[in-house]
């Protein structure tokens, strides 16, 4: 697949399974060649061949980089070690003294990132509502150098307007990071509605089968781009060329995944609403979401994850967590098998005390690609526990 092709003329599905792949040429291998080399033979000093060592760039990583980039019509992609070495990458964009404003609800190590590691450096935070745009232009604070949201957001799942949030950082030259880890490019494009970063946990739907950790960040402004590529190679965090080949297989089939997992979310929400051990669903298609109209405006389906609250409080939300025998007990998210977890307990432990905290009657459930009825049987018979 040419170049051009590979951000314009084929369709999201094609672009998964051709973009940055073309069959390697010596060879005619159709599968991307996991390339192990660290180092690569110069024609004479700096006659290299677009590679010279495998910090800086390596054959497999220029694959999925260029695959995924190609998936959220970004000019440029770079890959990571984990989600959050990407985060940390694009947060040594700040000066000191420039402030993140976060969600008032995200991953719980991103709030650890930027508030315990961060923070204590001279980069001072915020944590803001942001489905109340109001209130953001009313207390804008001066020092703003970036605005970072998830949307879905992590576990609560609200959503944003990435485009009116974009539109207001713009006008106060703040510039606009989206994790698009739960939306995936799939479902949602945060760059073509103006945000200027986008970053993943590519260890979730991206690589989508729990067996790789691993970050992304797409961007289309070219000076973004070399400052963000600097410091990649110059701080080194980036990911194995054999964890690169395994998001890449994952990416191919990322379409596919994600109807599946929309449509087994649905689902399970449709057991949850009106189920009398049940508080309150999260779900971004409910008409009374934060942020419904926002994700109704801006991703093409709502996604895999569901949250909810149980009635009966924290112990009860505990024992739904700890009875279900296909969702399994364990963080993480965004691949084929079911998950479940305690929030409060488990992934935002660290988020305690703090305005990201979350409720501690809080379930949320990574919806897989298992069969949709099964799926609902063992949620009722978990709910059946309490
Ligand atoms: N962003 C979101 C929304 C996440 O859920 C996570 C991890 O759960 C991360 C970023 C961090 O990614 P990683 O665990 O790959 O470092």
């Amino acid at each position: 697949m040419g170049e051009e092709e590979q951000t314009t003329s084929y369709s999201f599905s094609t672009r998964a399974i051709h973009a940055g792949q073309d069959p390697e040429p010596t060879t005619g291998a159709v599968v991307t060649p996991i390339s192990l080399s660290t180092t690569f033979a110069q024609d004479g000093v700096g006659g290299h061949k677009g590679f010279e060592y495998s910090r800086s760039g390596n054959p497999t990583r220029t694959a999925l980089e260029t695959q995924v980039a190609s998936l959220e019509e970004a000019a440029h992609g770079l890959a990571f070690a984990s989600g959050l070495a990407a985060e940390d990458n694009i947060l040594r964009l700040l000066r000191p003294g420039q402030r993140i404003l976060l969600g008032n609800d995200a991953y719980g190590g991103t709030f650890r990132l930027i508030a315990k590691v961060w923070s204590p450096l001279g980069f001072p935070w915020s944590a803001v509502d942001l489905t109340d745009l109001d209130a953001l232009r009313a207390d804008w604070p001066d020092d703003v150098g970036m605005v970072w949201l998830e949307t879905p957001t992590n576990p609560l799942l609200t959503c944003f307007d990435i485009e009116a949030i974009t539109a207001i950082a713009h006008e106060r030259e703040a510039i606009v990071v989206v994790d698009n880890t739960f939306a995936t490019p799939y479902l949602q494009q945060p760059l073509t509605l103006g945000a200027d970063i986008v970053v993943h946990s590519a260890t979730k739907y991206l690589g989508g089968h729990s067996d790789v950790v691993g970050g992304f960040v797409a961007v289309n402004d070219n000076e973004l781009a070399d400052r963000l590529r600097f410091t990649q190679n110059a701080a080194g965090a980036i990911p194995a060329p054999f964890d690169c080949y395994m998001v890449l297989r994952g990416v191919k089939t990322l379409a596919v995944r994600m109807e599946r997992h929309c449509q087994n979310a649905r689902a399970i929400v449709d057991l949850l609403v009106g189920h009398p051990a049940i508080e309150r669903v999260l779900y971004p298609q409910l008409p009374d979401h934060p942020g419904h109209a926002a994700a109704a405006k801006q991703m093409r389906d709502f996604g895999g994850m569901v949250s909810f609250t149980v009635a009966a409080g924290q112990e009860a939300a505990m024992t739904v967590a700890d009875s279900s025998e296909i969702f399994t007990l364990a963080e993480s998210l965004g691949a084929v098998e079911s998950l479940i977890e305690h929030p409060g307990a488990m992934t935002h432990a660290s988020a305690a005390g703090s305005p990201l905290e979350v409720p501690d009657n809080l379930v949320r459930l990574s919806v897989g690609i298992e069969d949709a009825a099964d799926l609902v049987a063992d949620i009722e018979q978990a709910l059946d526990r309490i």
